[in-house]
């Protein structure tokens, strides 16, 4: 019994109609791919880079990046591999950085505001990363609260400079569509980014303007509202003409129902906990894509996230 569990979470999570929807884990540390394998990830879709400051009073220097960055890849064996750059701010501090206090740290100097204020943190994580990938890793770069066009393009500017000075090879830039801003402007950013992956955590606290660790709004804060799927819609129907895949990493990817409406909207790779991988493999073999559109169709159109909860779309 324990044998043939473990052998149909490695089975791909294939609609009955035969589309292949790619199961990423959430890790963030090349020990952990092992376990993440073993409950049926295809890959990592979100390495969160902010572990590497996490309990500890210095910055990881440029050397140990690289040795992660390559050994995460290396024990991926040639599985995707999404590397996040650096998000530091809103609800990740880095106390190291004694960075100034703000009002609105949510609102403030976070994420790619950051990074491209602070050379010294953005230049060695890249050269780290595309140090590598000359070593032969296999990885994507992600810039998350990327709010423009113009930060993006300065992003891909930055890298292109540096991989150029590293004679390193070039990777896939992605973009994580986590401010309703470039959901908006899901269809410029498209022309200029290889991928998207949609951060539902924030695409939802700045779409409801609810804080993410609020305990008295976790209830209300939901990825499933209405509201938050249109941004979603928005970002598939913007990035469909311009080669750009659409995935998604953040909460509402690793629970069954959210998967597959997700799934029926349009995202083609979800990124999850590990644990969270076998449900939902088995939530998106139970329909066909038909059936998974139709859901995303319901859930679009209903009035309230209780609704789209209640939705059952396996008839
Ligand atoms: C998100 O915002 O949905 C996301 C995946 O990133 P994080 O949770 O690290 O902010
Ligand atoms: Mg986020």
């Amino acid at each position: 019994q324990q044998a043939k569990e473990a052998e149909t979470r490695q089975l791909p999570a294939k609609t009955t109609d035969g589309t292949h929807i790619l199961i990423g884990a959430n890790i963030n540390l090349p020990d952990q791919v092992a376990e993440a394998i073993s409950e049926g990830a295809e890959g990592v879709g979100l390495m969160r880079t902010e572990f590497l400051y996490l309990e500890r009073n210095d910055e990881p220097s440029e050397d140990e990046q690289y040795e992660t960055y390559l050994a995460m890849s290396k024990n991926l064996e040639g599985r995707e591999l999404i590397v996040r750059t650096l998000d530091i701010g809103g609800d990740k501090q880095a106390p190291q950085l004694a960075l100034p206090q703000e009002d609105n740290p949510f609102l403030g100097v976070r994420g790619s505001r950051l990074l491209l204020r602070r050379a010294d943190l953005l230049q060695p994580q890249l050269r780290a990363l595309y140090r590598a990938l000359k070593d032969g890793a296999k990885l994507s770069i992600m810039f998350p609260m990327v709010t423009s066009v113009t930060e993006f393009l300065k992003l891909r500017a930055i890298c292109e400079d540096v991989r150029e000075s590293m004679a390193a090879p070039s990777c896939p830039i992605g973009v994580m569509i986590e401010v309703p801003a470039a959901a908006l402007e899901a269809e410029t950013l498209a022309k200029h980014a290889d991928f998207f992956s949609i951060g539902t955590n924030d695409l939802t606290q700045y779409c409801l303007a609810m804080d993410r660790q609020n305990p008295t709004l976790a209830a209300e804060a939901d990825s499933l509202h209405p509201a938050v799927l249109k941004l979603i819609k928005l970002t598939v129907d913007g990035a469909k003409d311009h080669n750009c895949w659409v995935g998604a990493c953040g909460g509402i990817a690793g629970d069954p129902h959210g998967a597959a409406i997700l799934s029926g909207l349009g995202v083609t790779e979800l990124s999850m906990s590990p644990l969270d991988i076998p449900a939902v493999k088995a939530r998106l073999r139970q329909s066909s894509m038909d059936e998974l559109k139709a859901l995303a169709q319901k859930a679009l159109e209903a009035e309230t996230s209780e609704a789209v909860r209640q939705l059952k779309g396996v008839e």
